[in-house]
């Protein structure tokens, strides 16, 4: 009898729990990650400061760097700091921004990432890509998967509630992600991974269907791990695609369209998911996830983030340029502007406002 088996690429340690941080060099030698202590930590330049007086006491070897802003300049004068010193590991503790930089300049200089997140805004904490800013938008970038993932839940209590109202976006439009590529699989027999989209869709249903909200520590262990499963779900894939479909292109079309407007990428995610799944016809789960959504204070229609209809139909229009050779409902659908609208103005009536 044949018994085959895979590797799955994954960190080796996730620690998702309240006080994670509090013993981070303990974790870290424990794991043999760093048995000196010798970290090169990335830190924001603004809420940073507060973290490093934080943590700086008890890990006395580590080096302290300031990432600039979001942008591939950014990351390569971070590695460029970096790479003169004899580090064990790059630490990015921050927001997406952060460790998107991190995970970049790790990969530059040959060093292993530790992602410690400090909010749960999007599904990159522990994903191979880094989403980072280039004269020509946004472009993302494959890195290895972090070596280690921690979060701290009383830190990501701290931070602001938008930032972990924008990860239950882009945790909840997995649901769709994982529509669109079984859609692709359906019409044009591309390949799909079973496991991965079970991985992502078990991460968008369980945050759907959880009771709580962002004020509790047991929604925000789910919300954490499911944005954590997800990252983990695009290595076994190999691609973005078990959580990027119609939602992210449309995300996507807002960032490149209205670069000063745009709102957050779970924001734009989960209403991106919520139209796309009107668009395939399943009703129910589309009024689900608008229901959902509304409850977490998270936009449905465009105009609850500054946008007319007009906008958004050049948004619908213009969103599979943005992933060329992705099949979702959109390229499925083809449709044109007069179509859009109506099918726009259809699911705003059927949501209602
Ligand atoms: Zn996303």
């Amino acid at each position: 009898m044949p018994v085959l088996t895979r590797l799955i690429p994954s960190p080796v340690v996730v620690d998702i729990s309240r006080g994670a941080l509090d013993d981070l060099a303990g974790l870290l030698a424990d794991q043999r990650i760093s048995s000196n202590g010798r970290l090169a930590f990335a830190i924001s330049g603004g809420s940073g400061a507060a973290l490093r007086e934080r943590f700086a006491p008890a890990l006395p070897s580590a080096d302290w760097y300031e990432v600039g802003g979001g942008t591939i300049d950014d990351a390569i004068k971070l590695a460029d700091a970096m790479k003169s010193g004899r580090y064990d590991a790059v630490v990015g503790l921050g927001g997406g921004k952060i460790i998107d930089c991190a995970k970049f300049a790790a990969a530059r200089i040959g060093l292993p990432l530790v992602a410690v997140a400090t909010n749960l805004s999007h599904d990159g904490l522990c994903s191979p890509v880094a989403t980072l800013d280039n004269d020509a938008g946004r472009g993302s970038y494959g890195v290895p998967n972090p070596i280690a993932v921690v979060i701290d839940l009383d830190v990501i209590r701290e931070a602001p509630a938008r930032f972990v109202r924008s990860g239950i976006g882009d945790a909840i439009s997995n649901i769709s992600a994982v529509r669109d590529w079984e859609l692709g699989h359906t019409v044009r027999g591309e390949d799909i991974d079973g496991l991965a989209a079970a991985m992502a869709r078990q991460a968008g249903e369980a945050v759907l269907r959880h009771p709580g909200g962002v004020g509790d520590d047991a929604f925000l262990q789910v919300l954490a791990e499911g944005l954590v499963m997800t990252g983990i779900s695009m290595s076994v894939a190999g691609d973005s695609r078990p959580a990027s479909g119609a939602c992210h292109e449309i995300n996507h079309a807002f960032d490149l369209l209205f670069p000063k407007r745009a709102a957050s990428h779970g924001e734009q995610c989960g209403l991106g998911a919520a139209f796309a799944t009107f668009l395939r016809g399943d009703r129910e789960m589309s009024a689900l996830m608008v229901q959902v959504l509304r409850r977490h204070g998270l936009p449905v229609l465009p105009g609850e983030i500054g946008f007319d209809e007009d906008e958004f139909v050049k948004v619908v229009e213009y969103a599979p340029e943005t992933r060329p050779g992705r099949y979702t409902i959109l390229e499925h659908l083809d449709l044109s502007a007069d179509q859009i609208r109506d099918a726009y103005r259809d699911y705003a009536q059927t949501i209602g406002s």
